[in-house]
């Protein structure tokens, strides 16, 4: 783990008063690793800094913004465990991350001070996988599990591969743009399976993925591991359609591909990095016309209050009599299709 930058240091936050900042990071973990300040560094737009640095306007709190934004309380029956969906369980091992996203929907979770899981609660966490014969899937999650030591990743994998139902073992991680140096050949052994492993690299802007990115990255693909991204649509830092088509497109061209933009969730102090709905909507359907099949992401909704997630896509079929419906085409011109007769 990089410790936290020595924020005085930073020149972008100097610029905001100084007691309510320090009331932002008292309730909000910061984390900020050399490459991360590189980044900021390198990057007129603030696009990289704006999710890292604190700002004061995470104070602010609107009426609609829960502790627990999608609802994955409701759903953990045990610590470290959340089942939501029959088939597919989050295990989250660590509470910590490389670096704090000031939009992160587990804001309220995530950060030093309770890092781990405790021992015997992991030991009930992989029980409980294992007492579930339905789970086909598990996603490790945190915090960042690429923050955790090779040693106890593979552990934590081993122990996972060994359970006959659980074919797929997914990692969520931001490190590989965080910190790209944790990423090592034995971390990458690691993750070694007989199941498929997947990796999801969370990615909000082209200008993190750097040269190193792009490197540290095809470690995975050569280990046979296939890399998925996911993205949060913010404004302010990624919320056009020229940005997102350069993020989709690089990313593609390095193998990984785009799987998740999710509309932000409502997370407390995060009300501006929001917008509408509709303006995610309209900037989805510009991407659906510029870009190859390959290089396009869901746009997902996780519906507040633990409903789910959802695509967003605007009503593209709509049922508007038995058999027939309305289909809108990317140009947002509309069409009837009807079902066959049989
Ligand atoms: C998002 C999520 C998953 C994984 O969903 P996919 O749509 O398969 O990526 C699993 N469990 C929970 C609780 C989730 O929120
Ligand atoms: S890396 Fe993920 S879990 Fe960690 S702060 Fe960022 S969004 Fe939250």
């Amino acid at each position: 783990m990089t410790k936290p930058a020595p924020l005085a240091r930073i020149p972008e936050i100097l610029s905001q008063p100084d007691a309510a900042l320090q009331a932002v990071t008292a309730r909000y973990a910061v984390a900020i690793t050399p490459e991360t300040r590189a980044l900021i560094a390198a990057d007129p737009d603030g696009a990289v800094a704006k999710q890292y640095l604190p700002d004061v306007r995470e104070l602010v709190e609107t009426p609609d913004e829960l502790q627990d934004p999608i609802g994955d309380d409701a759903h953990s029956p045990v610590p470290g465990i959340v089942h939501r969906y029959p088939d597919r369980v989050l295990l989250k091992p660590i509470h910590v991350c490389a670096v704090y996203c000031r939009f992160c929907f587990r804001r309220e979770m995530v950060g030093p001070g309770s890092e781990m899981l405790k021992p015997d609660d992991l030991v009930r966490a992989i029980d409980y996988i294992r007492g579930a014969p339905k789970v086909w899937e598990v996603i490790l999650t945190g915090g960042d599990p690429l923050v955790l030591s090779p040693r106890r990743l593979k552990d934590i994998i081993d122990q996972l591969s060994a359970i006959d139902h659980v074919k797929i073992i997914r990692l969520h991680t931001r490190v590989p743009i965080a910190n790209p140096n944790r990423v090592t050949d034995e971390l990458i052994a690691a993750l070694d399976s007989s199941k498929a492993v997947y990796a999801v690299l969370h990615c909000n802007h082209a200008s993190e993925v750097t040269d190193k990115v792009q490197a540290v990255s095809q470690k995975f693909i050569r280990a046979g591991i296939p890399l998925l991204s996911q993205s949060t649509l913010l404004a302010g830092i990624n919320d056009t359609t020229d940005a997102l088509e350069a993020l989709f497109r690089r990313l593609t061209e390095m193998k990984i591909k785009p799987y998740y933009l999710h509309h932000p969730d409502k997370a407390p102090g995060t009300g501006h990095f929001r917008l509408s709905l509709k303006r995610g909507q309209q900037i989805v359907q510009n991407l659906l016309m510029r870009l190859s099949g390959i290089a396009r992401p869901n746009y997902m909704l996780d519906i507040p209050g633990g409903h789910g997630k959802i695509a967003a896509l605007p009503g593209a079929v709509t049922e508007t009599e038995a058999g027939t419906y309305d289909v809108r085409d990317p140009h947002g011109h509309i069409h009837t299709y009807r079902d066959s007769q049989s």
